[in-house]
């Protein structure tokens, strides 16, 4: 994946987050305030209107631009957590044109480090990470397996699944970080939305390769 590739990924997943604006603030109407679509839209839309001024730069600097703009513009614990988590992803390709899988991989690390870090939270605390880890380690896994330009496409397939799978497993448990918490019990039984925007857009990004 090269520069050009990125910014078209990113006009994507721009576009799907404004597709699924309302579901995704329904979901945070249930057990949050109903603003993650709205946030993420307004978000993605600043990022998609200085898309066309990141094509001379370098993946790293994209991201880090991405970043900049999502944590400036988003209202919510949503936007510095994934302002923040395509800054870091874009420290970790640093000097470098072309990404590869395990660049990739390395740049989905940090960012998963960045929202712990910046959120205070971990797995099994019904948010955003339930879908970011597994899915990072289920892509790490599959890649492992067959470390090879024709099996990217299967480790993206096995990495969606378990996004899939993390955020019917945000359904079953308690939220203890974010608003939902507020809720504490009475949260069990929906899904979390960041959650499932993370999944939105792993599955962008595994439909564009
Ligand atoms: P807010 O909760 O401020 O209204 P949003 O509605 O935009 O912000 O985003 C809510 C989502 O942010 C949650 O569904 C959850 O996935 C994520 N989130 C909230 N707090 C944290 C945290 N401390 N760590 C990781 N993710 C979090
Ligand atoms: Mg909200």
């Amino acid at each position: 994946m090269n520069t050009e590739k990125l910014i078209a990924i990113l006009r994507q997943i721009a576009e799907k987050i404004q597709e699924e604006k309302d579901f995704l603030t329904e979901l945070d109407n249930v057990i949050g305030d109903g603003d993650h679509g709205i946030n993420l839209a307004r978000g993605f839309q600043e990022v998609e209107k200085k898309l066309d001024t990141f094509a001379q730069m370098e993946p790293a600097d994209v991201l880090k631009q991405t970043g900049m703009t999502l944590v400036s513009t988003v209202g919510g614990a949503s936007g510095p957590l994934y302002g923040t988590a395509f800054m870091k992803a874009g420290m970790a390709l640093k000097g470098k044109e072309e990404i590869h899988m395990p660049d990739f991989l390395e740049a989905f690390q940090l960012a998963i480090d960045g929202v712990q870090m910046r959120g205070k939270s971990t797995k099994g605390e019904k948010t955003m990470l339930d879908a970011m880890i597994p899915a990072k380690e289920a892509i790490q896994a599959q890649w492992e397996q067959e470390a090879s330009p024709e099996h990217v496409k299967d480790a993206f397939q096995a990495g969606i699944k378990a996004a899939e799978e993390g955020v019917e497993y945000t359904k079953t448990i308690a939220a203890t970080k974010g608003r939902a918490s507020y809720l504490g019990e009475r949260s069990i039984g929906h899904q979390d939305p960041g959650a499932t925007s993370f999944t939105m857009m792993l599955e962008v990004i595994g439909g564009a390769l």
